[in-house]
């Protein structure tokens, strides 16, 4: 089956618009799934959510439905959930799918980031129908693709997915929020690197996260992100075809994703043999 994959939040932490950073991107962590005909599935639901939505219902024809899979519940991967437009609208339907945080039900968490105190709509207002699904490591059952989530390293229970078409073709990894270096403190077993290189082995393209240079990684230590680097190693690691720096530094501008990807290229080329290597863009398109 093949199938498209389209970035409309490539940053990391915080929204950060304007000039600088118009072409890759000021808008947090969304990422959309989509075959020719079959449900949509949305990565994350950061800011990049609000643009997707306002798409979503200008080319509808009958309701929307979609199954949304959270890598956790960071601001940045939930605040465009309020603003997402098809939410208001009834006879839409969407599934959540993602971890409880510090036995916090996920659904519950949802409900806060909306509650009066700091948003004038809650969760229970809103017209379309919600059903949240709480899950943990191990398959996800949606139609048209086989989902495999992974936990990460990163503050709190986060994962990665792997996702594959049900009937076959190239597959993806979507795995941000993630610390490929020393920090350490995070409940995963010894053996989570091989289990992490096993996880994505043979995976056609990695969207990673790319978050810090390396020049800053030492002082970000336990942070629970990666350099686009260490990022390059685990792809070259894991036999993927293709890697998609990620959550992008905030305080990066567009110059500075350039120098950044200039030099993760040419690292790459020294060290990963034929990995091709760029950067999450908004409005980049993956035809797979
Ligand atoms: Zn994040
Ligand atoms: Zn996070």
């Amino acid at each position: 089956m093949t199938y498209t994959v389209k970035f409309w939040g490539t940053r990391g932490s915080i929204p950060t618009p304007g000039p600088q950073t118009a072409r890759y991107g000021g808008n947090t962590a969304c990422v959309s799934v989509s075959g020719p005909d079959g449900r949509l599935m949305i990565l994350d639901a950061g800011s990049g959510l609000r643009p997707l939505g306002h798409e979503l219902m200008a080319r509808r024809n009958g309701a929307i439905s979609a199954d949304i899979l959270l890598s956790h519940t960071h601001w940045d991967h939930i605040q465009g959930l309020p603003f997402f437009k098809p939410l208001s609208a009834p006879g839409n339907t969407f599934c959540i799918y993602g971890a409880a945080q510090e036995g916090v039900a996920l659904e519950e968490i949802l409900r806060r980031q909306m509650d009066p105190m700091v948003f004038p709509v809650p969760l229970t207002a809103l017209a379309a129908a919600i059903e949240v699904h709480e899950i943990t490591e191990g398959s996800v059952d949606l139609p048209d693709f086989v989902v495999q989530a992974f936990r990460l390293r990163h503050p709190g229970t986060t994962l990665g997915y792997r996702i594959a078409p049900a009937a076959g073709g190239r597959d993806i990894a979507y795995v941000t929020d993630n610390e490929l270096g020393d920090g350490a403190g995070y409940p995963v077993r010894a053996d989570w690197r091989a289990r992490l290189v096993k996880f994505l082995s043979g995976t056609d393209t990695l969207i990673h996260d790319a978050m810090y240079a390396e020049q800053i990684i030492q002082a970000r230590c336990g942070w629970g992100h990666s350099t686009p680097r260490q990022a390059v190693a685990l792809a070259a690691e894991a036999g993927c075809g293709r890697l998609i720096l990620f959550h992008h530094e905030p305080e990066h501008d567009d110059g500075a994703l350039d120098r950044l990807l200039d030099d993760t290229r040419a690292y790459a080329s020294r060290t990963a043999g034929a990995l091709q290597v760029d950067a999450a863009m908004e409005g980049l398109e993956l035809p797979l």
